[in-house]
């Protein structure tokens, strides 16, 4: 089986779907096709890829192409019938990129799509970005504030330790939660899903009741509040936002606007020299006065709106999906040969132009 591994064309896209660590880890009869300089941004030469076994070459013509975000329009008609793209397809927002794939009859599996199940954790590629990202919320934040996160005794006095509230308390809020606490920031957070609160006090943080709770989907997300449980959340949290020096919000629900949280005017109720960092930006945002893509300082708070987090720490957020895709090419190997296993309720529930084609 050929694996291609293209070169990522976003702007401002660093991370590589394979490292040269994985490459050499794939399995006998599985052959690394990659695009020249496709690790470059993340740190990983060309000849670390050929050292570990990969050709360097055309990687479409692989029987599976693995990537980060979904194939352009450009890279999309550089594929055949057949073929298998395995990536960041966004499917329930993407539509058009999904279709396009379906056209050409490309199988495309989606990494959102994977089921969370026990059997898939190793091929969680949201939950390993997500680690990416919620750590780097607390550096971001850390850096912008005009003050130290840690308490501190100096024979110049005594500096109280910032506090820090986290909204959203899955995967990249309990990892902000973790590293805002080891950087010694007195930490808060809130999540509709009750079943989170003993997640957030075993990190030792403290769980923020604002008298709001959501409900859970199977699939363990949250399920979006109606208007009134918003509206009451909104005034909730704007009265208790200004004892917060740090506001990192990560809620989410999949497929919908990032819920608001924040309005402008608890923006301007909060201290000058305050920072938010929005970590669903690219969803809209948390905070009402969030610019996607970029940073701004309203009344003195800034608040960051960076997308695409993960990739500023391209690294080891490569290391980490590259894991997450040698799990799932494991599934698409048997004896050296592409099999596409549809009983199998992983293949199945990741492979969305299936469900385009149905659809
Ligand atoms: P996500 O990125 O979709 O959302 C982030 C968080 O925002 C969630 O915890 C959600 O409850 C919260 N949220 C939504 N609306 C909110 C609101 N109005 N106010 C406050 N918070 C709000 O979620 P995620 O991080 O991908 O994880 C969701 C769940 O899935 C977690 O319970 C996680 O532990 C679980 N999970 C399970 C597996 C597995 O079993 N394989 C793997 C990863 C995650």
């Amino acid at each position: 089986m050929r694996v291609g591994l293209p070169k990522e064309v976003v702007p401002g896209e660093r991370r590589v779907a394979l490292v040269p660590e994985t490459v050499g880890r794939l399995g006998e009869g599985v052959e690394v096709v990659l695009e020249p300089g496709a690790g470059v941004a993340a740190g990983f030469a060309d000849a670390a890829y050929t050292e570990a076994g990969a050709a360097v070459g055309d990687p479409w013509t692989a029987d599976v192409v693995v990537k980060v975000a979904a194939p352009s329009a450009a890279e999309a008609a550089k594929l055949h019938e057949g073929q298998v793209v395995v990536a960041f397809l966004a499917p329930l927002v993407d539509r058009e990129g999904v279709e396009r794939l379906a056209a050409a009859g490309v199988h495309g599996l989606a990494l959102e799509s994977i089921p969370r199940i026990t059997r898939a954790q190793p091929m969680d590629a949201l939950s390993s970005q997500a680690t990416v990202a919620g750590y780097k919320a607390a550096l971001l934040a850390a850096d912008r504030l005009p003050r130290f996160l840690p308490m501190l005794m100096t024979a110049a006095g005594t500096i109280p330790p910032a506090k820090v509230l986290v909204l959203g308390a899955g995967v990249a809020g309990l990892q902000a939660i973790a590293t805002a606490r080891r950087l010694g920031g007195v930490v808060s957070a809130f999540d509709v899903r009750p079943a989170v609160r003993e997640q957030v006090e075993s990190l030792g943080a403290t769980f923020l009741d604002v008298g709001v709770q959501g409900e859970e989907t199977e699939g363990g997300y949250a399920r979006e509040l109606t208007q009134e449980q918003q509206a009451a959340q909104q005034t909730e949290l704007q009265a208790r936002i200004p004892g917060f020096d740090v506001v990192i919000t990560t809620a989410a629900i999949p497929g919908k606007p990032a819920p608001r949280l924040i309005t402008a005017d608890a923006v301007r109720a909060m201290r000058a020299g305050s920072v938010i960092v929005d970590l669903a930006a690219e969803s809209g945002g948390n905070c009402e006065l969030t610019r996607p893509g970029e940073e701004i300082v309203d009344g003195g708070v800034t608040i960051v709106g960076i997308t695409n987090v993960p990739s500023t720490m391209p690294t080891h957020a490569s290391q980490l999906l590259s894991r997450n895709m040698a799990s799932i090419l494991g599934l698409l190997v048997k004896d050296g040969a592409l099999v596409l296993d549809w009983d199998d309720e992983i293949v199945a529930g990741a492979c969305v132009t299936r469900k385009a084609v149905a659809a």
